[in-house]
Order: C-alpha cells, then structure tokens, then sequence
C-alpha cells in the first residue's frame, strides 16, 4: 500500500524496508527494532518486494516445520529410522565450526540457501550461539533441539564420513534415484572438487530430495550460488541490487542479545557517539605467531594516508590556529587481537599536530592476545566489535578476513582493503579501494559445472568474480 512504501521510506523506519517483522516483542530483544536506527544510519540500500515477501513465507514455512511442531517429530523419526521420507517439510542444519566471523558468514549462507530451496534451516546450540543472537524468526526457535537423533555424532562428520557428499561421488555411491534420508555437505577451505560439485545444478536436483542436510562450512558461499542458472534466475529476483546479499540478510538474521547490545552501546556512547567522523581499522594478522610488526604499521599508516582517511602529522610544531573554525573531531576504532598497533597510533597523533588540525581521537576496544572462539565473553566482545565497526563512517580491514568481511557488508561499507603483507614487508600499494560491498567467498569451485567445466569460474557471469583481495582466488558478487 502506499502508506507502507511511505512507512520503509522513513529514515526512522523500525522495519527496515520491511526486512523485519512485527511479529516480535520488543524488550526481549533490544537490537531488533528502535534502538539500532538510533545508532546506525538508515541504509542507502533497499530490500527488494519480493526479498520481503519471501521472509514472510519462510517464517510461515519455519512456524510450520521447526522445533516442537507434528512435523518436525515425524521427520526427526524417520531419520533415527534412517527412513527416507517426503514429508512436508525439509531442514538444513547448520554446524558451529570455526571463529565467530566463519560462523556468520556461513549461517547467511546456509540461510540463503534454505530460503532458495524451501528448507529450513537448524542452528547447533551446542557453542554459545544463543549467547550472541536473539531469535530471528517469530513464535517458533532456530535451536537445533538437544535430543536431535544424530546429534551426538555430527561432531565427528568430515570428509572421511560415508554420507558425506563429496565422498559419495568420489565412491560412486550416488545415482539419480537414490533415496538417501540424510547427506553431509563439506563445504570447508579443505573441500575437494567433488565436495564443490554441490553447486552444480544436477546435483542440486539429487540433493533436493534429501529431508536432512547437515552443513560444515567456514567460507561465505553465497557467489557460487550464483553460478547456478536455476538458482540464479530467483536470486536475481531477490537481490536486484546483488553486491547487498549478505547486507540485507544480515541485518534481517543477526541480532545482538541485550547482553551484547550493552556491550555495544555502552562503548559506542561513551567513545564514538559525538565525534564528527568515525573511521574503523580492523587488523587481522595471519601468521603463526601473531603480535606487532613494525611492516603492518607501515602499512596501515601509508594506507590512510593515501586514502586521506588519516591526516599526517604537520611539519611544523604549532598548527596555524583557525579560530573561526571548530576543529573536526575524527574517532578511530581500532580491533586487533593485538593492543600494540592502537597505542602506536595513538603515540603518533598525541606526539605531533596534524596537517589539518583535525583532532584525532584512538579507541580499541579489546586486545585479547589469542583466539578464544567458543569462550562466552571472548565471542561476546568479538561480535561487539564486528558491529561497532559496521557502525563507522568509513572502513579499513585486513584482506582475507571473515571478521573484516562482516564488519563492512553488516555496515553497507566498501572497505579498503589491506592486502595480505609477504615476505614481512608492507605490500605497494598497501591497500586497495573494495567496489563491492558483499563478502569474498574464498576457496570456491575453481572452475564452472558440466558445460563449462575447465572454465575459471571467475569469469563464468559478469557480476562473480575474483576478490580484489585475492590474487585470482575467491568469488565475490559485484
Ligand atoms: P578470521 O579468522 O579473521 O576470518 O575471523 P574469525 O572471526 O572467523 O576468527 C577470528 C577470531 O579471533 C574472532 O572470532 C575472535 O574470536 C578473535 N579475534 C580476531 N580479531 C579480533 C579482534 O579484532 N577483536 C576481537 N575481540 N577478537 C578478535
């Protein structure tokens, strides 16, 4: 109606477009509605008629099949009867492996593909995934019940399991009729090119008739959806805008617990809220041990100066002192793993006056030294973290990172990436303006399905291509 176009125009607008429903109470769950348009600013980018008429009918579809209901008892009976079934209902089963950035970006995923198949997805409890997220979908759970029949050994699932897809084909154990109540799918860094077949449409055309799919992953596979012309032709009705998957998808799934939301706004009110502009600087360091190193620095600093996101020091002691002017006051949310790299820049603007008089202002947040994924705190504040950074004005993060990744697709932000330093110097150029919004999906099919098999599937459609992150690896949407 016109009144609701009106209503998703609205900067203040608490459905966002009407990617939320109204179905929910608001207090059990501060993030969801009013208090997030309070501090993040309402997206450029729009939810497409059909993306939102297509989350009602899941929620619909979710209320009839999830926990509790007539049918998911019958289709979990079956499955302790290793019974195939066609019942009326289908699930896919996420799996919590790997850090909490991983974890997003592949619940999306797995979501996304439960919203193009008819299925519904079941989240694994057994981490700490309700300490983090509220219930995205209404009068009914995400939770994956405790007493799931095959809870205990989906642990142990990989690529050695007899039903794990890839193997199958590998063993040969698959024909066009079989009837198999559940499948594993392996879609990890370490998936062979039979685990990637999975993307392929004649296998999706086996596949959807298995009830049971349980899902391992630790990439964002979202592009290589894409590749697939049947699902390409929905996707493309879903997401006209296609760089904004993971930004609407996002926004509509993952909603910080109030325990959460406090560690949010408590640190966003007292450090972020009344700064002119608010740069975020995500530092990742993949090398065995970790830490400060002196070419990361380098890098981060020529990165923001090139890009005019950080000013350089004056070159005189006494900046000319405009008084008519107010000083721009810029705060600079650094995340690492590492304290080092906040204190050295905040050395820097404290030690000399900036060329434009700008003040400068550097928090971090945390500086826990060592992963702790699977600690409650520890996720608390990575996800605290991934969010005040999607909060920012503008981004930098480290190349390959799923945490980075996160941050600026959750925030509708094109990153500048920093390249992956080699040989302990910082890379030239050090960092590169992104051109899409959406997340890499690295360790994709290296090449497309049956006709095109042997070609690079990053030039099988215009819009899937190599991350600018990657040096000819991974598929991002553009
Ligand atoms: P990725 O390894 O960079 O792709 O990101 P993940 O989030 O999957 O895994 C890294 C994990 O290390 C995070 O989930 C956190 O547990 C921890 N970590 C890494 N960087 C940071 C950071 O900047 N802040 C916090 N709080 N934790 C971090």
């Amino acid at each position: 109606t016109t009144n609701d176009s009106k209503e998703s125009e609205r900067p203040g607008d608490k459905l966002i477009g009407g990617l939320l429903t109204a179905d929910f109470d608001e207090d059990s769950c501060l993030s969801r509605y009013h208090q997030s348009l309070l501090y993040r600013k309402a997206s450029p980018y729009k939810p497409s008629e059909y993306l939102v008429s297509k989350l009602r009918s899941y929620e619909k579809l979710h209320k009839r099949c999830g926990p509790g209901t007539d049918a998911y008892k019958k289709a979990t009976e079956r499955l302790s009867h290793d019974e195939n079934s066609d019942g009326e209902c289908k699930y896919i089963v996420w799996v919590a492996v790997y850090g909490l950035g991983n974890r997003i970006l592949t619940l999306a995923s797995v979501f996304l593909y439960a919203l193009l198949t008819d299925r519904i997805v079941l989240v694994d409890q057994s981490k700490d995934i309700s300490d983090l997220f509220c219930e995205p979908f209404p009068g009914t759970s995400w939770l994956l019940p405790l007493d799931f029949p095959l809870m205990k050994q989906i642990d142990g699932y990989n690529m050695g399991y007899s039903r794990c897809y890839g193997t199958m084909l590998n063993n040969n154990a698959i024909n066009s009729n079989s009837t198999l109540p559940h499948l594993y799918l392996h879609i990890l860094h370490d998936s062979r090119d039979n685990d990637k077949m999975f993307f392929c449409q004649k296998d999706q055309t086996l596949i959807n008739k298995v009830p049971w799919l349980i899902v391992k992953a630790n990439v964002y596979f979202v592009p290589s959806l894409w590749l697939n012309p049947t699902l390409q032709t929905e996707l493309t009705k879903l997401f006209p805008q296609k760089e904004t998957v993971f930004h609407h998808l996002a926004r509509y799934l993952f909603h910080p617990t109030n325990q959460v939301w406090g560690l949010i706004t408590r640190y966003y009110n007292a450090h972020l809220s009344r700064a002119d502009e608010r740069l975020g600087i995500q530092i990742r360091v993949f090398s065995d041990r970790g830490g400060y190193y002196q070419h990361v620095m380098d890098q981060i600093v020529a990165c923001t100066r090139r890009a005019k996101l950080l000013p350089e020091a004056a070159t005189q002691e006494e900046p000319k002192l405009n008084v008519s002017k107010r000083a721009i006051h810029k705060a600079v949310l650094v995340t690492s793993l590492y304290p080092e790299y906040s204190d050295t820049l905040k050395d820097m603007f404290w030690e000399k006056p900036t060329s434009t008089g700008e003040i400068i202002e550097v928090f971090q947040p945390s500086g826990e030294r060592v992963q702790q994924t699977d600690k409650k705190l520890h996720d608390q504040k990575a996800l605290a973290e991934m969010y005040l950074l999607s909060l920012t004005d503008n981004l930098v993060t480290s190349a390959r990172s799923t945490f980075g990744y996160v941050a600026h697709s959750l925030g509708g932000l094109k990153p500048w990436l920093l390249y992956q330093p080699k040989d302990s110097s910082a890379p030239d150029p050090p960092c590169v303006r992104s051109t899409s919004m959406d997340p890499c999906h690295l360790t994709p099919p290296s090449h497309g399905c049956e006709a095109e098999w042997g070609t690079d599937s990053g030039k099988v459609v215009p819009f899937v291509r190599h991350c600018e992150d990657r040096d000819n690896d991974g598929l991002k949407l553009f």
